[in-house]
């Protein structure tokens, strides 16, 4: 068994002092600081290189409907190659950022892919997206595909449902799915309230049967979210991005989302942004780490971030783990995963970048 010492153990909002964590393997150290679990991204998109203007949208709906991205985005995600090299990127700067736990829609062949490429990865929660839209899945791919990859990989991978949203979702499927991931046990997210009140529309179609359905954003009638049972997942940079707002109070939000990992950064850059607007560093912390796993109902068992930095350096996005263990399993060691650092990871995205914007670069 390896031995960990740590000053400082955060644990479910509380500090813990001088405390040695028993792990499988090899591994054995000192450090300042370990979060258990570590950091969990309840909303991510791994293949959004390019989102469009900063900062005049009203809701999601006008924005997707009038916003001029400079790449074609159906091309990309219809590329599977680059869609699991954008996945392997976006997984590898999370598990740097100490990120223990990340869950994500987008190409769903992109990102088994990617799986089954990476050698190492959080914990992941596939959510393959239900859209009325040519290019997209319907609920039956989505269903035949759910079986075989419930519990993948010990527990490190398993999956769900993303319903786009609402308002791009014909209401029977939005029905259907709510009720196959109550049936299955399996998690059913969404888009909700992004800019627009949708709460009484969701109401009519799925009744009162809301509870534990993941609502991401809900910077609209965020209490009437809680209050129906709703686990919401706030995307902070997202949100300030497009509607330069987001939600006002922290006891509505159970968990918080990077939502562009690629753009604006991975859940360590939403958990400073929190950290901001909330002030409340220890609650927001809890959100950030255990948040995540509670709203999938995720177990985070040896899921631990440590680190040779301050709780204050952490909570502000300053500090990078040196150790990420998922699964009693140690992924990034003296800050490198696999050999790669930061510097390396950022140089493949901006490739990477490029390369999407070479094959599917739209001129304005
Ligand atoms: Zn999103």
């Amino acid at each position: 068994m390896g031995k960990l010492e740590v000053e400082e153990l955060f644990h479910y909002g509380k500090i813990y002092r001088d405390v040695v964590l028993h792990v499988p393997g090899r591994i054995s150290g000192s450090f300042k600081v370990a979060l258990m679990p570590g950091l969990s991204d309840a909303h991510a998109h791994p293949q959004v290189i390019d989102v469009g203007e900063r900062g005049r949208w009203k809701n999601s709906y006008e924005w997707i409907a009038n916003r001029k991205l400079r790449v074609r985005e159906e091309d990309l995600r219809g590329d599977p190659e680059l869609s699991s090299k954008l996945t392997i990127i976006a997984l590898t700067l999370s598990l740097l950022d100490g990120v223990t736990m990340i869950a994500i829609t987008g190409s769903l062949q992109g990102n088994l892919l990617a799986l089954r490429r990476l050698k190492y990865h959080p914990r992941v929660i596939m959510l393959p997206t239900i859209l009325n839209k040519k290019g997209w899945m319907k609920l039956e791919d989505v269903y035949t595909f759910l079986p075989d990859s419930t519990r993948l990989d010990g527990g490190k991978i398993s999956a769900g449902i993303f319903i786009h949203s609402i308002g791009l979702t014909d209401p029977k499927t939005v029905k259907e799915a709510i009720s196959l991931g109550k049936g299955e046990k399996i998690p059913v997210a969404m888009h909700l309230n992004e800019g627009v009140g949708e709460i009484e529309v969701l109401r009519k179609i799925a009744g009162n049967n809301l509870n534990e359905v993941v609502a991401i954003h809900c910077i609209e009638e965020s209490e009437e979210c809680k209050r129906l049972g709703l686990r919401v997942v706030s995307c902070p940079l997202s949100n300030l991005y497009l509607y330069e707002r987001t939600i006002p109070q922290l006891e509505f939000i159970d968990a918080f989302g990077s939502d562009w990992p690629l753009v604006t950064g991975t859940l360590r850059r939403a958990l400073s942004t929190a950290t901001s607007i909330y002030k409340r560093e220890l609650e927001v912390l809890d959100k950030a780490t255990r948040g995540g796993y509670e709203v999938y109902n995720i177990n985070h068992e040896l899921d631990i971030s440590l680190y040779d930095d301050t709780l204050e350096r952490i909570v502000t996005g300053e500090a990078h783990p040196r150790t990420v263990i998922v699964g009693g399993q140690p992924t990034v060691i003296e800050g490198k995963l696999d050999g790669i650092d930061r510097g390396e990871a950022e140089r493949a995205l901006r490739e990477t970048i490029n390369e999407a914007f070479s094959l599917y670069g739209v001129d304005h």
